[in-house]
């Protein structure tokens, strides 16, 4: 057993970017060398991308049955392709469809998914949150492998592409129609980006804690009065009390501002990776335990019902 496998998902290109740089993060402690393999064309831009000096080779995993994603299809491709190659460990994006289909074939080589990962210490030890992030679980393998893992969006920065030269390998699984169980409906879609919160300087966001939709003018009058955009968690956006365009997060927009004002926000992980890059944070909550108080630079515990209204007053008079 020997090497690391980083399977990528077409499409889904900086969060197979950034489980590459993981990759590369478990070779330097490993010293085990990293392979790709991506279901698509060898000309997919996620095979011409990820050439480069440190991958050797790319796997390109093609079969009329897999244009379209089904859980079936996937785990018996990626079963014959990890039986093949025999790889120590194998790395998913932790995407909605590695969510849907790579516990089951971990199950095939009776292994779990160590699944959402954000650190990696030396052992190798793998570091993901628990109960909404307040606690950290740290796991090691052990036993027989291969070693299955999906790494959280955000967590580990995208390497830029190097040029050199990865030798792209066609594989063409064995797979009959009547192993498809599963009739695929459309794809979910993330939140469009009609809105560029990317490049918004100041953010205000808001989350679970204005407990509801009427209550939002009470953030939107502290966004005006900051000359900010407003943002939310994704429970906002799913109840539809903000538009998806503005959620921040994992399965929304990435915001890297001056200011992120999170308002009754608990810093879920899913959350923090589409935020945690601002400059300046600051976080009102009224729980002193809130995770979203752990990368704060500046935390106000309180009920946000009487702080906002307060912070707001006080901007406005400030600008007078
Ligand atoms: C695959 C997947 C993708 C996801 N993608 C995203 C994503 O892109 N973005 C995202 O945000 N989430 C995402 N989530 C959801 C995420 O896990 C959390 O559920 C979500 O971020 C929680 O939102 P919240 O902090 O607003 O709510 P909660 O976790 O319910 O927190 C509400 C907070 O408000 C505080 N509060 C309550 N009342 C008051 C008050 N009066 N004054 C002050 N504070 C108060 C509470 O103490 C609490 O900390 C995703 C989840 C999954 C599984």
């Amino acid at each position: 057993m020997s090497g690391i496998l980083v399977v990528q998902q077409a499409g889904r290109n900086r969060i197979s970017f950034e489980a590459l740089a993981f990759g590369r993060r478990l070779a330097e402690l490993t010293g085990l060398p990293v392979e790709t393999a991506a279901v698509g064309d060898p000309n997919e831009t996620i095979f011409v991308e990820t050439s480069g000096p440190q991958i050797p080779t790319s796997h390109a995993v093609r079969h009329p049955l897999l244009e379209q994603y089904t859980s079936d299809g996937y785990v018996i491709a990626f079963e014959q392709l990890i039986r093949k190659l025999d790889p120590a460990y194998v790395v998913f994006p932790h995407t909605y469809q590695s969510r849907d289909f790579v516990p089951r074939l971990a199950t095939r080589f009776s292994q779990v998914l160590i699944s959402d990962i954000t650190a990696i210490e030396a052992g190798p030890v793998f570091i993901r949150q628990l109960f909404q992030g307040k606690l950290t679980g740290a796991y090691r393998h052990q036993g027989g492998g291969p070693c299955f893992l999906s790494i959280q969006a955000g967590a580990f920065p995208a390497d830029p592409p190097q040029a050199g030269k990865t030798t792209i390998l066609t594989f063409e699984p064995a797979i009959s129609a009547s192993d498809i169980r599963t009739v695929p409906s459309e794809p979910f879609r993330g939140s469009s980006q009609t809105v560029d919160l990317g490049s918004a300087p100041l953010i205000v966001s808001v989350g679970r804690g204005i407990k509801e939709a009427e209550n939002l003018p009470l953030v939107q009058d502290l966004a005006t009065a900051l000359g900010a955009e407003l943002a939310a968690s994704r429970p906002i956006c799913d109840n539809g009390w903000l538009p998806m365009e503005r959620q921040v997060g994992s399965s929304g927009q990435t915001v890297a501002p001056k200011l992120y004002l999170a308002v009754g926000i608990s810093g879920a992980i899913q959350h923090l990776v589409g935020m945690k890059a601002s400059q300046c944070i600051v976080a009102i909550n009224k729980d002193p335990d809130a995770p979203i108080f752990e990368v704060a630079d500046y935390g106000i515990v309180g009920d946000l019902f009487e702080v906002v209204p307060a912070l707001t007053e006080a901007i406005k008079a400030a600008k007078q």
